[in-house]
C-alpha cells in the first residue's frame, strides 16, 4: 500500500509503497526509544526505498548512534536515522547494507495503518524499567533481535502486498 507521512511541523513530507504495513514490531533499544519512542518503544514498518519522494528534504538531518564494539572500541551504526531539523520528529531509518528498504516509524505516517493481528516486541534486554510491556497472548517477545524479518511476519499472517 501506499504510505504517507509527515514530521510534525510538516516541513518534511513523504511517499513511499509499502508491503510490509502493519506496525508490529516494538523496538525497546534505547536509540529507538530515546530518538522515537515516548512510550519506551518505537513501531517500524518496511518500505521501498525505490518508491520514496520527499518534500522537504533540506529540512531532513541524519543521526548515525555510535555503538561500542565487542573489543570496547566504538563504531558508527550503519543505521541512518532521518529526522526532521526543525520540529525533531523521527521520520525513517535506512541502511546502506539493505539499500533498497527503507523503515518508516509508524509515529510519522498520516495514512491510516491497518491493525496488526498479533505484536513483535523486540531488544527487551534494552528495555527501560519503567516500561510495562503489553504483551497479546499471540506475541513473541525476543531480549535482542527477532527470528522473523518484517516481511516473513507480514507473510506468516498472509498479510503480503496489501
Ligand atoms: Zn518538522
Ligand atoms: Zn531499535
Amino acid at each position: 500500500m501506499k504510505l504517507e507521512g509527515s514530521c510534525h511541523c510538516r516541513a518534511v513530507r513523504f511517499s513511499l509503497e509499502s508491503a510490509q504495513p502493519y506496525p508490529f514490531m516494538r523496538c525497546y533499544c534505547s536509540i529507538c526509544r530515546k530518538t522515537a519512542g515516548g512510550g519506551g518503544y518505537a513501531i517500524n514498518l518496511g518500505g521501498d526505498n525505490r518508491t520514496l519522494k520527499i518534500h522537504g528534504r533540506e529540512h531532513i538531518a541524519v543521526y548515525r548512534a555510535r555503538l561500542e564494539q565487542a573489543d570496547g572500541s566504538m563504531a558508527l551504526s550503519s543505521g541512518h536515522r532521518h529526522f526532521c531539523k526543525t520540529c525533531g520528529s523521527a521520520l525513517w531509518l535506512w541502511d546502506p547494507n539493505w539499500p533498497d528498504l527503507l523503515h518508516p516509524h509508524a509515529s510519522a505516517i498520516d495514512t491510516p495503518l491497518p491493525v496488526p493481528p498479533e505484536h513483535t516486541h523486540l531488544m527487551l534486554d534494552s528495555k527501560a524499567s519503567w516500561v510495562e510491556v503489553k504483551r497479546g497472548e499471540e506475541d513473541r517477545c525476543f531480549a535482542d533481535y527477532p527470528d522473523e524479518s518484517l516481511a516473513d511476519w507480514h507473510e506468516r499472517h498472509g498479510l503480503s502486498d496489501i
